[in-house]
């Protein structure tokens, strides 16, 4: 039977079972559309990356005898859009099936099942066989329970899948997680082995952007290309962390610093997302380093990487399709406020913010503490409307995938759920962004300051927002120190700290 498969941009899997058929019929159909360039405003190195590694990857398919056709922007039966492209596939070669890999976003999800009930041919989905977990294996693991900790699922899951555990089945080094030892600042030392290896020339896939008009955001060099768009580079960004980066991984896990982007982090999300790495094969890779190398590096090392793939990752998609459609339009915090131009700029004289943010226009990267903990807190604590801020996290990164960056954002950062992801708000003050970095070194603000010109804005944000959000957050007991410091300071320091707060909130690109 002659069939078509459809491989979309995040479905890079070499290993899927699909390519181990030898049948002479099947065609495999792999295309840059308007429809995915243009659904957000991405960074731009997030569209070349994902266009770079599907060109990649159907060139692999066709050095192994496969039958492919991939559509660039440009190509002339390229209609831009999947449904009218695979329908005008199937007439023209007279497909008699159908099938796709099922996606990881919602939005894909229904247009394909559309899609599938409007052709006249047989149609079939089937796993893309990347996830550890089933689409709702966490909500049968919670069903039942009120309370959804990741915590608990992340211990199910290490014993499901046997990962760092004794022969009695206890956690390997007598904890089942050292979070509490991942709390390092980073002063200059150690030193951090830059990855040096592939560098790509993109200027062609840059080209046909321009040329196309697709609207995107921040910068690229094209020559210098360094995000992993194929198998070996993105095993090589592996192999590098394993041997150069995983020994402190742990320790600098929370460190921010104004010098380095990347500190001790593995960069393997968007190799991840696009399945061009299996979440399985980056575990045992650097459990068999780790077990290689036991008296250098600490449990507590490995133990916080595995923690965030076979945790928090798999945790979160389990929360995504628990919770869709209805989470993306969730704001329990009631946020109204539009997200600050320099959002968009870096131009701001918190010197926090324009890091992180010039970091992100500059390279599609925050590490987690720079998202959670400082344009993340930020946004929550000026009370900018969850739909505002998810756009913006969507678009910039070069992981981003609704999949994982709404659980990320609207649950753990925004608390827009009302606390199905988070157990209380992440937000703080400056003192948590001063503790953690050095920022506060070389800022025009002052971190001690709370209600001066000079003072930290996060210092009266924080305070401003403890009173504002107070009944919404009453029944919560993790909030209830927080309640307890408010109420003990003196009404003219309310008002003080209300008052400036209120004046960051109007205009917060004045600061
Ligand atoms: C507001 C916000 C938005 C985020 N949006 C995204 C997103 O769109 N896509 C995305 O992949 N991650 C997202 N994250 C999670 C995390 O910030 C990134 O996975 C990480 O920064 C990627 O860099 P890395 O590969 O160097 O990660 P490392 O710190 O080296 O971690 C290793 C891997 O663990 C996984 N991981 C770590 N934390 C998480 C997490 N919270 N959720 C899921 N996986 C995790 C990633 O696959 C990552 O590559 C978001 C976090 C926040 C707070
Ligand atoms: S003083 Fe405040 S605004 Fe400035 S870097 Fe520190 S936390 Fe950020």
């Amino acid at each position: 039977m002659k069939k078509l498969r459809l491989i979309l941009g995040d479905q890079l899997n070499h290993n899927h079972s699909w390519y181990r058929d030898d049948d002479a019929d099947t065609w495999y159909f792999i295309a840059e559309m308007r429809q995915e360039t243009d659904y957000a405003r991405h960074h731009i190195q997030k569209v070349v990356a994902f266009f770079e590694a599907m060109a990649e990857f159907a060139a692999w398919l066709k050095a192994r005898g496969k039958n492919v056709i991939h559509y660039t922007l440009d190509h002339p039966d390229n209609t831009q859009k999947l449904g009218t492209n695979i329908a005008a596939l199937v007439a023209k070669h007279e497909f008699a099936c159908f099938q796709y890999q099922l996606p990881d976003e919602y939005r894909l999800d229904q247009q394909l099942q559309q899609l599938a009930d409007d052709l006249s041919i047989t149609t079939e989905a089937c796993d893309s066989e990347h996830f550890l977990t089933e689409r709702n294996t966490l909500s049968e693991f919670f069903e039942g329970k009120k309370s959804l900790l990741m915590e608990s699922f992340y211990r199910h899951m290490r014993k499901q899948h046997d990962i760092l555990l004794t022969s009695a089945g206890e956690p390997e080094g007598g904890q089942w997680n050292f979070d509490q030892s991942n709390r390092k600042k980073w002063n200059g030392k150690p030193e951090i082995p830059h990855e040096r290896g592939f560098r790509k020339n993109v200027a062609k896939t840059v080209s046909r952007l321009e040329k196309g008009d697709v609207a995107t955001i921040g910068t690229i060099d094209p020559k210098q290309f360094s995000w992993p768009t194929s198998r070996e580079d993105a095993l090589a960004v592996l192999r590098h962390f394993c041997s150069e980066l995983l020994p402190h991984f742990g320790d600098y896990q929370d460190a921010m610093h104004d010098r380095e982007v990347y500190l001790f982090h593995s960069r393997l999300s968007f190799a991840l997302n696009s399945k061009l790495l299996h979440p399985q094969e980056v575990i045992d890779k650097a459990i068999e380093h780790w077990r290689a190398h036991k008296s250098e590096i600490d449990i507590s090392q490995i133990e916080g990487f595995v923690r965030q793939i076979l945790g928090w990752r798999e945790y979160m998609r389990g929360i995504y399709w628990k919770s869709m459609p209805g989470y993306r339009r969730c704001n329990r915090l009631q946020n109204q406020k539009a997200l600050p131009d320099f959002y968009w700029s870096g131009d701001t004289d918190m010197h926090c913010l324009h890091h992180a943010i010039r970091n992100s226009l500059d390279n599609a990267y925050a590490h987690h503490i720079q998202r959670l903990m400082v344009t993340g807190n930020f946004a929550l604590l000026a009370q900018v409307h969850p739909d505002e801020v998810d756009a913006w996290y969507l678009g910039i990164y070069i992981d981003a995938i609704e999949w994982v960056e709404m659980p990320n954002t609207r649950g753990m950062s925004q608390f827009a759920d009302g606390g199905l992801v988070a157990t209380k708000p992440y937000v703080s003050s400056g003192s948590y962004i001063h503790k953690m970095s050095n920022y506060c070194d070389s800022c025009r603000y002052n971190v001690k300051e709370r209600t001066s010109d000079d003072a930290c804005p996060f210092n009266s944000l924080y305070w401003h927002f403890i009173e504002e959000k107070r009944e919404l957050l009453a029944h919560n007991p993790r909030m209830s120190m927080m309640f307890h410091q408010l109420d003990k300071m003196s009404d003219s320091d309310r008002k003080a700290l209300r008052k400036r707060a209120r004046a960051i909130i109007q205009d917060p690109d004045k600061f």
